[in-house]
Formats: structure tokens, sequence, C-alpha cells
């Protein structure tokens, strides 16, 4: 078996393929026999790692500065040149294994995984999909390069969303309209951006033999356990029981704020006039807080968030020449994750600071797992992590329990999560649905004007309640301003999936924590040797896509705010 192929994280980021070489082709000159094939997985999990590993550092080293040349280079070639080698050696052992007949103990889910990979493999796709990597890095660039005036000042459209939350009106107006006037002016490039990457997505389907992308995509995302149809099921489940409960939500805000239309910019202040909150002065104290309250959710999960931090595996602050965004990535080959984001001071940097832990404790609760197929977790089940790690930490946000506010505050902070959800559930329909249109008439989508008419009709359907009149620019471009549109497609229903799961860890904590944080664990353990259904299980939630689970839980949250 191999040694320790690992060294260090900067002699990794400089490997080419001929250091990876000699352990594909070892790899491939051995026989499979059912004594040898846990140590042949074993062997091959360790070459894994260290692709994945390189692959993500060299991610992270352009996301933290976008103007780091020697890092962007690296990726470049990462992506040129080691990445599709290794996808085709990869293959080989794929085939490998599955022509064995070799059945693994606990390797049933990566073994259904790796035939659906074999399957729409075409080595003629290899440099297609490198393309539309680069593509969509374009598409982070043209993004991340986005910066205005404001009072003398250079800010990235990020560090105006602040002033979303200035009770004047006035400044909350022209703080929203300089910030998407600059996303607007990019409005060609990234037309031109979508109409190659939807050109190239159409080939790269076309080369696996599938009737269209999105059938491509479903195998693509190994989306075995729901169907378009179950989407469509969810988005009706959404229109009936959730866009009322918005509508209540939007209604409740307007006449908070005594206004006689609610405008896009009134929807992020407090609908009390209060100031924002401000939890926190510096990274530092964030940090400390919210290692605090992780430690009242459960002692282990705080460890692993100090672990974090002695490790130096958090990257929170904005700045300049910084991505966009906030992720949390791996390096299995050390079993660390790490945690980018761009914290400007808001009660939102405490959400995603939460919900990226989810995902860490993920990679920590999973690294058990001998085999690097076995790790892969579905995302459907990944947002699960995270998104119940906000709901989970939402007790323990006062200043008592070692968190930021006084329980007015908190309660404030969580009254505006739980209304977050309600709207959020729409929005998500909004993305899903345009995707499913995109792919089901590539012909029309190509013509961005066709984009904006069918993203403008899905917003009337889901996103009543806000006045966008004299704004339709700016409504019918959303598309472009959703990333996982143009980078990640069809990524996105998961999110809504995703936080009915969390929705239901929640439930089940306001009757037991520790039995839930239990569940919840547990279920992250097992990584991706389970079915989507079974892991929702383990949770303690169900998956699905009907209105009675959407019922249940939005009376519970309706519930809840009442109450505050
Ligand atoms: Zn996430």
């Amino acid at each position: 078996m191999f040694g320790a192929i690992y060294k260090s994280a900067d002699d990794l980021i400089e490997w080419d393929w001929p250091k990876y070489e000699p352990y594909f082709t070892d790899l491939a000159g051995r026989s499979l026999s059912a004594d040898g094939v846990d140590d042949w997985l074993e062997d091959w999990s360790k070459v894994n790692d260290c692709l994945d590993e390189q692959g993500n550092r060299l991610y992270v080293a352009t996301a933290v500065n976008t103007t780091d040349t020697v890092a962007q280079q690296r990726f470049n070639a990462f992506i040129d040149t080691i990445y599709p080698q290794a996808q085709a050696a990869s293959q080989k052992l794929k085939q490998m294994l599955l022509a064995s007949g070799l059945q693994p103990a606990g390797f049933e889910i990566p073994l259904r995984n790796l035939r659906a990979e074999a399957d729409l493999f075409r080595s003629e796709n290899l440099p297609l999909l490198a393309e539309e990597i680069k593509l969509t890095a374009q598409y982070d660039q043209v993004v991340g390069t986005q910066t205005v005036q404001w009072e003398g000042q250079e800010l990235t459209p990020a560090q105006l969303t602040p002033l979303y939350q200035d009770p004047d009106r006035h400044i909350r107006e022209k703080a929203w309209r300089t910030a998407f006037e600059r996303q607007l002016a990019d409005r060609d490039a990234i037309n031109e951006l979508w109409q190659k990457l939807l050109a190239l997505r159409l080939k790269i389907a076309g080369n696996a033999g599938k009737p269209d992308y999105r059938a491509y995509r479903w195998q693509d995302m190994q989306r075995f356990d729901y169907t378009p149809a179950d989407c469509r099921s969810f988005h009706t489940a959404i229109e009936q029981v959730v866009v009322p409960a918005a509508l209540r939500v939007y209604e409740r805000r307007r006449q908070r704020l005594g206004l006689s239309h609610l405008r896009p910019w009134d929807l992020n202040v407090d609908p009390l006039n209060r100031p924002p909150l401000r939890p926190f002065k510096d990274v530092t104290e964030l940090k400390t807080r919210v290692s605090a309250i992780l430690h009242r959710v459960d002692v282990q999960l705080g460890g692993y968030f100090n672990i974090m931090l002695h490790e130096n595996l958090l990257d929170l602050e904005n700045r300049k020449n910084k991505a966009p965004g906030g992720f949390c990535t791996g390096f299995p080959a050390k079993k660390q994750p790490f945690i980018f984001a761009n914290v400007v001071g808001l009660q939102d940097d405490v959400r995603t600071l939460l919900h990226e832990s989810g995902h860490a404790f993920h990679t920590f609760e999973l690294s058990k797992l001998r085999f690097s197929q076995q790790r892969a977790v579905p995302m459907e089940f990944a947002e699960v992590a995270s998104m119940s790690m906000e709901l989970l930490a939402s007790p323990y946000l006062t200043a008592e329990q070692g968190g930021f506010y006084t329980q007015a505050d908190a309660r404030r902070a969580m009254t505006e999560q739980l209304e977050g959800m309600i709207t959020f559930w729409p929005y998500m329909a909004v993305v899903d649905a345009f995707q499913h249109w995109v792919y089901e008439n590539p012909g029309k989508a190509a013509d961005p004007t066709q984009c904006d008419a069918t993203w403008s009709n899905l917003w009337e359907r889901f996103m009543p309640g806000v006045d966008w009149s004299g704004l339709e620019d700016f409504k019918v471009t959303g598309w472009q301003r959703k990333l996982h549109i143009l980078t990640l497609p069809f990524y996105y229903v998961e999110y809504g999936l995703a936080y009915l799961g969390a929705a239901q860890v929640w439930r089940n904590s306001l009757e037991n924590q520790q039995s839930a944080v239990a569940s919840y664990r547990q279920a992250l353990a097992l990584g991706g040797t389970r079915s989507l259904p079974q892991l929702y299980q383990a949770a303690g939630a169900r998956l699905a896509f009907d209105n009675e689970i959407l019922y249940e839980i939005i009376t519970l949250i309706e519930d809840f705010l009442d109450q505050q």
C-alpha cells in the first residue's frame, strides 16, 4: 500500500501531472480481488484526497486574492492539465472496479454513483468541462472587480449592503440603486458569457448522448432520489403554502414601516426603524463569540471550531481583490475544512459563519470514513448540515449564553431569520423554475431578452408583495445576479429542500435539544454512504416535495413569530 503521499501544503500546490501519474499506473496495474479491494480503494482515496486538496487550495488562493497571478496560473494549470488527466486515469480505475463485479461493504451508494459517472464520461467532454470552469471564473472576475464610488470612497457592491438597513429611506434607496446600476453596467458582458456557457453545456450534454442538458446534469449531480416532476410539485407547494405566508410577512413589514408600497430597498431595514444590529466590532470578536455559541450547541462541535481557529482555517474579512460570497471547502488529505467569507459587521455575517461552520462540522464528522467516495455528500444533505446549524445556534445568540445580543435583539435576529426562510422558498422557486425553463427551451434561452421575460414572469408568480415599478431593468436581470445560474447550473433547489430538512431538525430541537443534535451529528457522520431519504431520516427529517411538511413547518414558524 502507498505510504503518505502528502508532505506539505506548499509542496502539494506545486505538483504537476507526472507526480500523480505513477500512483494511477500502480493502481491500474493491480488485480482486484475480494480480499484486496479495500486496500486498493484506500490507496485510490489517498490519491483522490491529494487531487481534491490541491485543487481546493489553489481555488482558495485565487479567492483570497483575485490579483494573485501566480495562484491564478497554477489554478489554470491544474484545471487545464492535471484535472483532465486525473479524470481520464480515474475513469480507468472506475471501469476496473465496475468490471470486477466486487461490492465492497459500505460502498453500495458510492458504487451507484460511480456507475452513473462512468456512464456519463466522454473524453471529448474533458476540454469542454475545463472551458466551462474558466468561463465561470470569468463571471467571478466580472462580479469580483465591480466597485462603486460612495461618498468619495471606492467600495464593492457588497460593502454597500449594510446601508440597505439604514432607517433613512433615501440613503438605502440611493445605496440600492448605486449597487444595482453598477451590476447592470455589466449586463452585456454577462449576457455574452451566458450565451457561451449555454452553448457549451448543450454540447456537453449532446456528447454524453443525453436528450437535453437537464438530463445530463441530473445524472451528473447524482439526483437519484427525485425527478424534475418532484421539483415542479415543490414549486406548486411553495406557491400554495409559502407565497401566502410571504405575503403576510411583507404586509406586516409594510404596515410597520408605515409605507403605501414596499420597495426592494425596504426589505432589509428593521421594520420598527431601529438601527441595524451591529453584533461585533471586528473579526476577532466574531470568532470568539461564535466559538462560545457553538460550544453551547455541542461541546464537540465547539471543539471543532476551535481547531479551525488555531490552525488558521478561516479567512473572513471583506476586502478589495477578494472574490465575493462565502463558502466552506476542504483539504481532505489533511482532513481539514476551510471557511471563506466577506464579513462587514452585520447579523448576516454571524449567520454566514454559523452556516459555513455546519459544513465544516460535516468534514470533521465524516473524516472517519475510509474511502474518499464515501465522504462525497449529496448537496441536498450538505446544506442540511449548514442550515441546521443556523437554527440550532439560535437559542444561544444572547450575550448571557456567550453570544452577541440582549434578549430583545436576539429575538429580533431570530425573527429576521425565520421571516427570511419564509421569503426564501419563493425566491428559490423562481431560480429553480427559471433553470428548468432554460434547459427545456435552450433555443429561446440563448436570447437574453427571453431570459429576462421568463425571469420577470416567474418573479410575478412567486414574489408578489413588493413594488418593482419603474425598476424593470433591475427586476428582469435578476438571473444575472444569481451566480448559481451562471456557474453552478441547477444547484439551487438543494437549498429549498435542505431548509425544509433543517427546519425539521430545528423542530426536533425545540422538543429535545440533545437528541436532535445527536441525530444531526450521526447523520453527518454517515457522509455519502446512504440514500438521500435515509440521510434525512437519520437527521430526524423527511425529504419532501409536498404541501404537508411545508404546511407543518410554516405553521410552526408563524406560531413562533407570533410569540416573539
Ligand atoms: Zn451552504
